[in-house]
């Protein structure tokens, strides 16, 4: 039961990773410190609804 889901910078919403989560493991919206190109620095990206 996994899906895909994209993750996207909180600073300025560039959709910069695509990954697939298990809903059952993980229910919660992920939010992750990675590297955003627009930003040029690491930031928090978020789940996107
Ligand atoms: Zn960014």
């Amino acid at each position: 039961m996994r899906i895909n889901i994209t993750l996207e910078c909180k600073d300025c919403g560039e959709q910069n990773y695509r990954v697939s989560k298990n809903r059952r493991n993980q229910p919660d919206k992920m939010s992750i410190n990675k590297y955003c190109p627009r930003c040029n620095t690491r930031t928090v990206h978020i789940e996107k609804k």
